[in-house]
C-alpha cells in the first residue's frame, strides 16, 4: 500500500477528489508520520494536532457539499515566521515566547480560504536569521535525508517537515535564500516570488525590502499551485503588486524549444563542490538537448552581493526588531528602571546571531557611517540589479547552483559566522535585485545528499520559471527520490 503522508498535492487532491480518501485518513496519515519522525528530525515547534483533525473533517463536509476551493484538506505547515491567529507565533526566538497574535498574516488566510489544513508551526533560525537552523532560540532541525545533517536555513523546519512526509507542502519565507537553500539541502522544490508578488502582512517582519513568503513542495506543479493561492495584491501590504496574478499552473508545458538559458560565469567558481557543479552542468544539458539554447551571461557585481546584504538585512533588522522591547510582546525581565526592563528583556530574549546583526546594523546606520556603508550598499544594490537588468536583455532566465554545496555537518559551521553566510553566496543577488528564482532538484552527490539547480526570471516572470522548471522536472527523475528515513 503507498504511503498517504509521501503523496504529492496534485495526487492527494485528485484522490480526494474521486472520493478514494477523506481528508481525514490524509491528515491522520500524516500526524501518524509526525509521531513516527519527528522525534528524529524535530521540524515542528508546535503541531496543531486537535484543530489539524476539526479543520479536515470540516473539509470532508465542504467537499461533500460541492466545495471546489483548490487546497481544500491539504494538510500544510507554516514556518514560524507567519502569524497566526490564537497560535502561538514566536519567530523561532524565545522573545515572543508565549506571543499569541490576533490576526492571521495575509498569506495564511489565503490558504485557510482555499482549503487548507494547517498542521503546525515550523522550527526557522531566529528571526530567520541563518542558513541551517542551528540559531533556532529553541533547537535544532535535522535533515531527513541524513540526521547529523542540517536542512538548511532558515526555512529549515518547513523542508524537513516536506522532505520527511510530515507535511505535503508548507510555506516559508526568504529574506536572502531561505526558502530557495533549505529545499535544495532536502531534495525539495522551493519558490522566491517577485518581491511584492506575496503580502508580506503578518510576517515577522527581519529585512523589509528584501522578505518574501515563499512556498516549499515535492513538484513544481506542487509549488506553482500553493504561489497562485497565495499570490495577488493586498491592501495591507503598500510594496504588493496590483497587477493580476497569472495562470501559473496553465502554464506548466514540458516545452523550452528556443528559450534562451543564461548561464552566468560567476557562478561556476572555486568553492563549489564538484558534484555540485557536475550536476548542474548535466542539467544545463538536458535543458539544451530538450532544445533550449545556453548563452553564457556575466553577472559582475556577483562579488558584493554577500557584503551588501550583509549591511541592508541587519540595518533593516535592527530598525525592526526594536520593536521588542518586552512591553508589548513576549517575553518580559522586570527592571528598576524601565531602560534595565529593555535591556534584561533584550538580553535575554535574543540570541547571538540576533545581537550581532542588530549591532551591526545599527553601526551601519549611525551618523557618520550611515553614508560609507548604509548609502553605499544601496548604491552597489542598484549596480547588482542593473546586472541582471542587462542579462535578461539576451536570456530569458539565468540558471545556477542554488547552493554551493550539499547539506553540511550540525554543528560544522556555527563557530564561525562568515562561513555560515557563505551558504548563501548564489541565493543573495537574486534577493537584491527582487526577481523571482526557484529550487529543484537536479541531482544527488556521493553520499546521497540532495543538490539543487537555481532558475531565475526578470520581475513577474514566474511563469517562464515555472515553465523551465516543470520542463526539466517531466525529463528526469530526481523530484521522485524520497529520504531513507
Ligand atoms: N542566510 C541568510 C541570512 O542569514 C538569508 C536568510 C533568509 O533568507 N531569511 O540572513
Amino acid at each position: 500500500m503507498d504511503t498517504l503522508y509521501d503523496l504529492t498535492v496534485h495526487a492527494a487532491l485528485s484522490r480526494l477528489n474521486a472520493g478514494e480518501i477523506s481528508s481525514l485518513d490524509l491528515t491522520q496519515a500524516l500526524l501518524a508520520r509526525i509521531q513516527a519522525v519527528e522525534n528524529n528530525v524535530c521540524a515542528y515547534l508546535r503541531v496543531l494536532e486537535e484543530d489539524a483533525l476539526k479543520q479536515a473533517r470540516y473539509a470532508d463536509q465542504r467537499r461533500a457539499e460541492g466545495d471546489l476551493s483548490p487546497l481544500l484538506g491539504i494538510p500544510i505547515a507554516l514556518k514560524d515566521t507567519f502569524s497566526t491567529k490564537g497560535v502561538e507565533t514566536t519567530c523561532g526566538s524565545q522573545i515572543l515566547r508565549g506571543y499569541i497574535p490576533p490576526f492571521d498574516a495575509t498569506v495564511v488566510r489565503r490558504l485557510k480560504d482555499a482549503g487548507a489544513v494547517i498542521l503546525g508551526k515550523t522550527n526557522q533560525d531566529e528571526f530567520a536569521m541563518g542558513s541551517s537552523t542551528e540559531n533556532s532560540g529553541f533547537f535544532p532541525t535535522h535533515n531527513p535525508w541524513d540526521l547529523t545533517r542540517v536542512p538548511g536555513g532558515s526555512s529549515g523546519g518547513s523542508a524537513a517537515a516536506v522532505a520527511a512526509g510530515e507535511a505535503l507542502a508548507a510555506l516559508g519565507t526568504d529574506t536572502g535564500g531561505s526558502v530557495r537553500q533549505p529545499a535544495s539541502l532536502c531534495g525539495l522544490v522551493g519558490v522566491r516570488p517577485t518581491y511584492g508578488r506575496c503580502s508580506r502582512y503578518g510576517l515577522i517582519a527581519f529585512a523589509s525590502s528584501l522578505d518574501q513568503p515563499g512556498p516549499l513542495a515535492r513538484t513544481v506543479a506542487d509549488a506553482a499551485l500553493l504561489l497562485q493561492v497565495i499570490a495577488g495584491h493586498d491592501p495591507r501590504d503598500g510594496t504588493s503588486w496590483p497587477d493580476a496574478v497569472p495562470d501559473y499552473l496553465a502554464a506548466l508545458r514540458a516545452d523550452v524549444r528556443g528559450l534562451r538559458i543564461g548561464v552566468p560565469k560567476e557562478y561556476f567558481v572555486t568553492g563549489v563542490q564538484p558534484d555540485v557543479e557536475k550536476a548542474v552542468r548535466d542539467a544545463l544539458n538536458v535543458l539544451q538537448n530538450m532544445g533550449a539554447e545556453l548563452v553564457e551571461v556575466t553577472l559582475p557585481h556577483s562579488e558584493y552581493a554577500l557584503p551588501v546584504y550583509y549591511l541592508i538585512a541587519p540595518a533593516e533588522a535592527s530598525a525592526n526588531l526594536a520593536r521588542f522591547d518586552g512591553m508589548r510582546y513576549g517575553l518580559r525581565k522586570e527592571g528598576a528602571t524601565i531602560e534595565e526592563m529593555y535591556a534584561r528583556t533584550r538580553g535575554a530574549g535574543f540570541g547571538p546571531e540576533v545581537i550581532r546583526r542588530i549591532m551591526l546594523g545599527t553601526y551601519a546606520l549611525s551618523a557618520g557611517y550611515y553614508d560609507a556603508y548604509y548609502l553605499k550598499a544601496q548604491q552597489v544594490r542598484t549596480l547588482i540589479k542593473s546586472d541582471f537588468d542587462r542579462a535578461f536583455e539576451q536570456v530569458d532566465v539565468i540558471i545556477g547552483p542554488t547552493s554551493p554545496v550539499t547539506a553540511f555537518r550540525l554543528g560544522e559551521r556555527t563557530a564561525n559566522p562568515l562561513e555560515m553566510y557563505l551558504a548563501d553566496i548564489f541565493t543573495l543577488s537574486q534577493a537584491l535585485a527582487g526577481i523571482p528564482a526557484l529550487s529543484l532538484p537536479c541531482g544527488c552527490d556521493a553520499q546521497g545528499l540532495p543538490i539543487g539547480l537555481q532558475i531565475a526570471a526578470p520581475a513577474l516572470h514566474e511563469v517562464r520559471m515555472f515553465q523551465v522548471a516543470y520542463a526539466y522536472e517531466q525529463a528526469t527523475t530526481w523530484h521522485t527520490r524520497r529520504p531513507p528515513l
